[in-house]
């Protein structure tokens, strides 16, 4: 519109340009005619005029004054022409680079720039709009929450292009696997959810979740690898399982973990138990924080024992939590807890601190190489976790030498490569503090790893342990290990020790040193340092040659396993 009017009102210019020019030229033509007028004087004039020097004839200044003036006013158009279009031009090209701009902007608001999909902005917008209109109509919706179950391996193995490239022919596959109203959003990384609306039976949705089950676990061909991948679902439905976004969301997203929990490759449904769960987890969360502040945690200790010898040489810290109404509360339930919440550093430190203070007053009541082997969370080693110069002052303050301390750590620990675990765990091994690692055999770690980061224990998880018998799958791994370790520098510590049986074939074995409930289960300070004492007159009497023995408090017993008790009033016997 605007350019229209320009465009006429350049014409107009135009043409009062043109009429000047005309006008130019005509005032010349007077100015010729002037100089013509001059020279048609009669002689007698002209001569008159030559002997009248000071005479002059008055120039035909009219006509020079209006062409210098025409000349000016038409330069000037000319500019103001030149300007305008310039101006124009100018104005054109700024609002197509604005439009260009907003466009840009709001893909980049709305859109993931990688697969085109919605990105997680837009994507709660559309979830609050669907709310807003399924809450109008009285209608439903379902939230299916995905998560690639093998995407990190890809990146890590094949490299972040053709981890990208997937992600793309993932999100294609879930937008050819819905109808198009459906609503498919990458919320980040390998994580996707797709708005089903208006569901009409649950056998629907239950063949769109098969369905993309399938879609995501058929091979991929990208950049000449072939590569399969498949995905967990979780699923949640409006108005039945929550109505806010926020609660949707949470909803789906522990389905999913259910899933994953499950097997992977499925997808799961929201159910009331699993919000009963969470209210639970919540509610111990909160009580954990008390039980912090309030000094309710407490170290439990199980012996370690020198399965040549016999003697307790070590002994592992197992936290246990005096829980006001439900009494000794076990790790399994809040561990995880600590670690998502972050919690698990404070606890940490105070067990660091708990752990030296006993480990220096039974390296003098006891034996002076005396350790303590504490478990740590792989959240330790991260940013806010140990910080180990505090560790080292804090040892030397109480006259307690680093090697008293063996930290337990994770094989998935050692797979997380990042600097500053690496960092952390040989700057530990600079303090004299020892490293294990726990649970050996159910991670992954290879043996390259027990050598870059100076391992010096493996504590062989106790599922091989409990079904150890002669000539076995788990003897023949046990019996690897043991060499292995040993070639590498490695001592090996074997969990779980239930039966003398089980004893007998570890040390056949050449294992270095055992726990478990043949032993002793964990006990409070108090009472482990009564077995100390006692196993230090009971291991000689009992260990003459035969086997070992150690104390088994009377309280305790009743919680131990049968088999293990039988046998050992048999060969007490
Ligand atoms: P873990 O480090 O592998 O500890 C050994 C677990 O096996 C302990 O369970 C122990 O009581 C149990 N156990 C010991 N001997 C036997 C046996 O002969 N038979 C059987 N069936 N079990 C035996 P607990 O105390 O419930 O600890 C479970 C896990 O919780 C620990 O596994 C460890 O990963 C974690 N944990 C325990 N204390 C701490 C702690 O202070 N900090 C951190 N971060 N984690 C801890
Ligand atoms: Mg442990
Ligand atoms: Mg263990």
């Amino acid at each position: 519109m605007i350019i229209i009017t320009k465009n006429n009102m350049l014409r107009r210019i135009l043409s009062v340009l043109i009429a000047l020019l005309i006008n130019v030229s005509s005032s010349s033509a007077t100015a010729d005619s002037a100089t013509s007028v001059q020279s048609n004087l009669t002689k007698a004039e002209q001569q008159w005029l030559a002997k009248h020097p000071n005479v002059k004839l008055a120039e035909p200044r009219g006509p020079l004054l209006k062409r210098s003036t025409a000349i000016l006013i038409s330069l000037g158009i000319f500019l103001v022409i030149f300007m305008t279009a310039l101006w124009v031009l100018t104005l054109y090209k700024t609002k197509e680079t604005l439009r260009i701009s907003e466009n840009k902007i709001r893909q980049q608001a709305n859109f993931d720039s990688l697969t085109g999909l919605y990105n997680r902005h837009k994507f709660y917008e559309i979830l609050s709009e669907e709310i807003e209109l399924a809450n109008e109509h009285d209608e439903n919706f379902a939230l299916l929450f995905l998560d690639l179950d093998e995407f990190k391996e890809v990146n890590d193995t094949l490299g972040h292009g053709v981890g990208d490239a997937l992600l793309r022919r993932v999100a294609n596959r879930l937008r050819n696997r819905v109808r198009s109203r459906d609503v498919v959003a990458r919320l980040g990384g390998d994580e996707f959810t797709i708005i089903i609306s208006d569901i009409k039976n649950m056998n629907d949705l239950k063949s769109i979740a098969r369905n993309i089950c399938s879609a995501v676990s058929t091979e991929f061909m990208i950049q000449g690898h072939s590569i399969n991948v498949s995905t967990s679902i979780g699923i949640t439905c409006f108005p039945h399982d929550a109505d806010t976004d926020e609660e949707i969301l949470i909803n789906a997203d522990q389905a999913m973990y259910a899933s994953k929990n499950s097997g992977r490759n499925r997808y799961t449904f929201f159910t009331d138990s699993m919000r009963d769960e969470r209210i639970e987890r919540s509610q111990i969360l909160q009580d954990l924080r008390v039980a912090v502040d309030e000094d309710q945690l407490e170290l439990y200790y199980q012996p370690i024992v020198d399965v040549k010898t016999g003697r307790v040489v070590k002994a592992e810290a197992l936290i246990r939590w005096n829980h006001p109404e439900k009494g000794l509360v076990f790790p399994g339930t809040f561990i995880e807890l600590a670690e998502e919440s972050g919690m698990i550093n404070e606890i940490g430190e105070w067990i660091f601190v708990s752990a030296v203070l006993k480990a220096a007053e039974w390296r003098e009541k006891y034996e002076a190489d005396f350790q303590i082997s504490l478990n740590t969370s792989p959240i330790q080693y991260r940013e806010n976790g140990i910080n180990v110069e505090a560790w080292g002052n804090y040892l030397a303050e109480n006259g307690v030498s680093g090697s008293a301390i063996i930290v337990e750590i994770t094989e998935g620990l050692l797979m997380e490569s990042s600097y500053g675990v690496k960092e952390k765990l040989l700057a530990l091994r600079d303090n004299g503090i020892e490293v294990a690692i726990d649970d050996f055999g159910t991670g992954y770690s290879s043996l390259s790893y027990m050598k870059k980061f100076d391992i010096d224990y493996l504590k062989i998880d106790q599922s091989f342990i409990s079904t150890l018998s002669p000539d076995s799958e788990d003897m023949a791994l046990c019996e690897a290990i043991i060499v292995m370790a040993h070639k590498l520098g490695c001592k090996v510590v074997a969990e779980g020790i239930e039966t003398m049986n089980q004893l007998q074939l570890l040390k056949d074995a050449d294992c270095d040193a055992g726990q478990g409930y043949l032993f002793s289960k964990g006990l409070p300070a108090d009472e482990f340092e009564r077995l100390l004492i006692n196993e230090q007159s009971k291991h000689t009497a009992l260990f003459n040659g035969k086997t070992v023995i150690t104390y088994l408090p009377a309280e305790h017993s009743d919680s131990l396993p049968q088999a293990p008790l039988e046998e050992l009033e048999a060969i007490e016997a």
